[in-house]
């Protein structure tokens, strides 16, 4: 590989191709991470075949991520090779993180690996990987915030844009490596999220979803010294002009406070829809995956937040199988599920982690969490169409993001960000309008666009 001089006044143009696994805040890493490379010459490439750079932004959460991994970077090696060497490959995110060593050694043609405290330092990472022979590995937990040394927000993202204020969680639920991969929690300061939705807004965002593995638990430096939670830092972005709809993901039970409770009654611009993970509906489950909240503490924030907002849905995550579940546990966990009513939920089967404490404990057999998930799932998706079902009939402000599927077609998000297609020939994209639901299919909702002048139901 030629050394690129990145103090160079000339930046010779590169390719980047970026591949993202896993969440959201996965997505919005992989923007950043172009956005940091792009004053030094790269733009995004659709494929990685001729790229000067590819990046591969991994989750570690999913069954056989590693496994997943070791074999994308397989073809990416061949590609390298067919390039004369002239391909530099970056492993990021949580496999790097957790597993930086194991893969410089079973993949050495890998240049960098870059765990996700360390995004900012990405172009002095390439200068190094480039001096350097054999694989640059940089997974510490730097006490300086990453956010900090993150350059402004450059490429849209369009009209849902995604925005991380809070990263890490101090959690620690026995099934989950973000707390080893992510860190400790630590949130943005306020003025700094603030200016980036307003930049969001600006490259053309009309709805923001808030970031974070713990995003609830945001307590971010005010401009006034005083710590904001999540409600206030709402509010304060409910102000922006130009800026239609909120939301945030993920939140942990424990940190849905009543002030942020009241804020999906008060917050005008705050979207009836919430992502609120419980995972199991037994106790002696939850302690054992170190929830730390039980099954009644769930139920009364759910009761609390329809109180609040009565057209509130909720989507959720289970995790079947759990080592020590028993039938009884999942017959509570399908109690709670048909108590509560979701909108959309995420199941799995349970599978052990290695380096989590519940790898470490006897497992219920595949065949019975098999029959178990066919069983919630069967539940969770008679729930969903139920959902979408009631919606027929309404009439609803849907926020266009693009074409649809099939010409003429327009596609948007209702207000429980159903996907909703419309017949329309002219482009709506940024646009909010009121729709009436005429019907439902497996993956979308249908409607009739009505007059600018209905108001919404
Ligand atoms: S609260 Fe969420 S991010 Fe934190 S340890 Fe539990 S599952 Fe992982």
């Amino acid at each position: 590989m030629t050394a690129p001089d990145f103090n160079e006044a000339d930046r010779k143009p590169r390719k980047l191709h970026v591949v993202t696994h896993g969440c959201q805040m996965n997505v919005y890493d992989s923007a950043r991470m172009a956005d940091i490379l792009r004053p030094l010459g790269y733009t995004t490439v659709d494929r990685p075949e001729g790229a000067d750079m590819v990046i591969m932004n991994t989750c570690h959460i999913r069954e056989r991520a590693e496994e997943k991994v070791f074999s994308a970077l397989g073809r990416l090696r061949v590609m390298k090779e067919e390039q004369g060497g002239n391909m530099m490959i970056a492993v990021t995110g949580c496999v790097a993180q957790a597993e930086g060593e194991v893969l410089a050694r079973r993949a050495p043609y890998v240049d960098l690996v870059v765990g996700p405290q360390s995004y900012h330092r990405l172009p002095e990472l390439i200068a190094q990987a480039h001096r350097k022979q054999g694989v640059v590995i940089d997974t510490e937990f730097p006490v300086d915030q990453k956010f900090d040394h993150l350059p402004d927000v450059a490429a849209p993202q369009g009209v849902v844009s995604y925005l991380s204020i809070q990263e890490g969680c101090d959690k620690f639920c026995s099934f989950c490596v973000v707390p080893y991969t992510r860190g400790a929690e630590s949130s943005r300061p306020a003025l700094s999220v603030l200016a980036e939705a307003r930049r969001m807004v600006a490259l053309g965002a009309r709805e923001i979803a808030l970031l974070g593995q713990n995003v609830n638990a945001y307590h971010g430096e005010g401009p006034d010294g005083a710590t904001w939670g999540l409600t206030r830092l709402l509010s304060e972005m409910a102000e922006i002009e130009g800026l239609e709809r909120l939301r945030y993901t993920t939140s942990h039970p424990n940190d849905m406070t009543d002030e942020l409770i009241l804020a999906h009654r008060d917050n005008p611009k705050l979207l009836p829809f919430l992502h609120l993970p419980v995972q199991s509906g037994a106790d002696k489950i939850l302690k054992a995956m170190n929830r730390k909240h039980d099954a009644e503490h769930f139920r009364r924030v759910v009761g609390k937040l329809r109180d609040a907002r009565p057209d509130i849905a909720f989507t959720s995550d289970f995790i079947v199988g759990h080592p020590g579940e028993t039938e009884t546990d999942f017959q509570d966990t399908m109690k709670l599920v048909r108590e509560t009513g979701f909108a959309l939920a995420y199941s799995f089967n349970y599978s052990p982690r290695p380096g989590t404490p519940a790898a470490a404990l006897s497992q219920v057999p595949d065949e019975v969490k098999n029959a178990r998930l066919y069983e919630l799932q069967a539940e969770l998706r008679r729930q969903q169409d139920a959902f979408n079902a009631a919606t027929v009939g309404l009439t609803t402000p849907v926020l266009f993001t693009g074409r649809g599927r099939y010409d003429g077609q327009v596609a948007g998000r209702s207000l429980w960000l159903q996907p909703v297609v419309v017949e329309h020939g002219a482009e709506l994209t940024g646009q909010i309008r009121n729709v009436q639901i005429t019907s439902t299919n497996t993956n979308s909702i249908v409607g009739v666009l009505l007059p600018q002048e209905q108001i919404a139901a």
